[in-house]
C-alpha cells in the first residue's frame, strides 16, 4: 500500500478549480517531484492534503489516505497528530515561517513539545541534535539566536530541523530553495536528499524548476492549471517527454536540448479564474493546438505501466498536421 494515496483531489474557490481531480501516489522512501509554473496548483494541492485550506476553499476527494489512515474522515485531533509529525512541510520563505519574536531553540523545542513531549532537557538535547543534523555549526549557541540573526540558508536549515523533529514519514518541500542564493540552493537540496536517504523518508519536492528534480526524483508529476498533464518515472519522462508542456519545461534546461530539436518555451502564463479556455487548458499556448484541442478536453491516457499523459496528440506530436 502506498504511503500517500491521492485520488481525484479537487480544491475549489467558488467556481474556480485551483486543483482539478488529481490522482497520484507516493511510496515510502520515494522522491517525487511536482513541477509546473506558478499558478498550476502545486502548493494548493499539498496544502489540501495537509488539511490547511481555509474557508471558502472547498476540498473534495474520492480517497485521501496516508499511512493507512483515511484523511477524509479522521477526527481533527487525529489529523493534528499526523500533520507536523508524520507529514511535515517546509515552505519557500523561511523568514516568514519562523517567528521573529522567539529564539531558534524555543521554536524547535515547541515543535517537539507539541508532538513528542519529553522533559525540557530531552527537548533541548534533541534540538541540538537536530541543528547538528541539518548542518548548523555550533548548535548549542545557535539555540539562543533569533531568526533575523541567521542568513536565508541557515533559516531554511532551521525550518528543516523543525520539520524533521518528529521523524516524519513524508516531507513536503514547497519551493524550498526559491528564496535562496543559487550557491545555497544546491546545499539545501543535498541536505533534504541526505535526510531522505538516511531515514527512508518520502520527499515531495514542489518546484517550478525542473532541473532541481532532474537527478533526484524517482517520479515526476507535471501540473498545469490545476491538472496533472503528465506523470511517470522521472528517467523516462526526461528521456521522452510526451506532453507538449513537459517538453517546453525541459526545453528551458540546456542539458536536455543538446542535439535535439524541441519545442521552444511557451509564451503566456497559466490561465487564471477568468480566462480558462475550453478544450485543452494549454491550447492557447500550445503550438500544436488544433480544432479538437480547442473544443474537447483530452483525457489522461495511460502509456505503459506507470505513465499517464493528458494530450490528444502525445505520441505523434512530430507528425501532427500543425507541426512545422
Ligand atoms: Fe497541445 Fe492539443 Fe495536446 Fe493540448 S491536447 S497539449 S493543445 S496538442
Ligand atoms: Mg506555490
Amino acid at each position: 500500500m502506498a504511503l500517500l494515496e491521492v485520488n481525484e483531489l479537487a480544491v475549489q474557490f467558488g467556481d474556480f478549480k485551483a486543483v482539478d481531480r488529481i490522482s497520484y501516489q507516493v511510496e515510502q522512501g520515494e522522491v517525487v517531484g511536482i513541477v509546473g509554473e506558478s499558478g498550476s496548483g502545486k502548493s494548493v494541492s499539498s496544502l489540501a492534503i495537509m488539511g490547511l485550506i481555509d474557508f471558502p476553499g472547498k476540498v473534495t476527494a474520492k480517497a485521501l489516505h496516508f499511512d493507512g489512515q483515511d484523511l477524509k474522515t479522521i477526527s481533527e485531533k487525529a489529523r493534528r497528530k499526523i500533520v507536523g509529525a508524520d507529514v511535515a512541510m517546509i515552505f519557500q520563505d523561511p523568514m516568514t515561517s519562523l517567528n521573529p519574536c522567539f529564539t531558534v531553540g524555543y521554536q524547535i523545542m515547541e515543535a517537539l513539545k507539541i508532538h513528542q513531549g519529553g522533559s525540557k532537557k530531552q527537548r533541548r538535547d534533541r534540538a541540538i541534535e537536530l541543528l547538528n543534523c541539518v548542518g548548523i555549526p555550533d548548535p548549542e549557541n545557535r539555540l539562543n539566536v533569533y531568526p533575523h540573526q541567521l542568513s536565508g540558508g541557515m533559516s531554511q536549515r532551521v525550518m528543516i530541523a523543525i520539520a524533521i523533529a518528529c521523524n516524519p514519514k513524508l516531507l513536503i518541500a514547497d519551493e524550498p530553495t526559491t528564496a535562496l542564493d543559487v550557491t545555497i540552493q544546491g546545499q539545501i537540496i543535498e541536505l533534504l536528499l541526505d535526510l531522505q536517504k538516511k531515514d527512508n523518508m518520502a520527499l515531495v519536492l514542489i518546484t517550478h524548476d525542473l532541473a532541481l528534480v532532474a537527478e533526484s526524483a524517482n517520479k515526476i508529476i507535471v501540473m498545469y492549471a490545476g491538472q496533472i498533464v503528465e506523470i511517470g518515472d522521472a528517467n523516462i519522462i526526461f528521456k521522452t517527454p510526451l506532453h507538449p508542456y513537459t517538453q517546453a519545461l525541459l526545453n528551458s534546461l540546456p542539458e536536455f536540448t543538446k542535439d535535439k530539436q524541441r519545442l521552444a518555451s511557451l509564451s503566456g502564463v497559466v490561465p487564471g479564474k477568468y480566462d480558462r479556455p475550453l478544450g485543452c487548458l494549454l491550447n492557447p499556448r500550445c503550438p500544436y493546438a488544433d480544432e479538437k484541442c480547442r473544443t474537447s478536453e483530452p483525457a489522461l491516457h495511460a502509456f505503459g505501466k506507470n505513465r499517464q499523459v493528458k494530450c490528444h496528440y502525445p505520441l505523434s506530436i512530430e507528425g501532427h498536421p500543425n507541426y512545422e
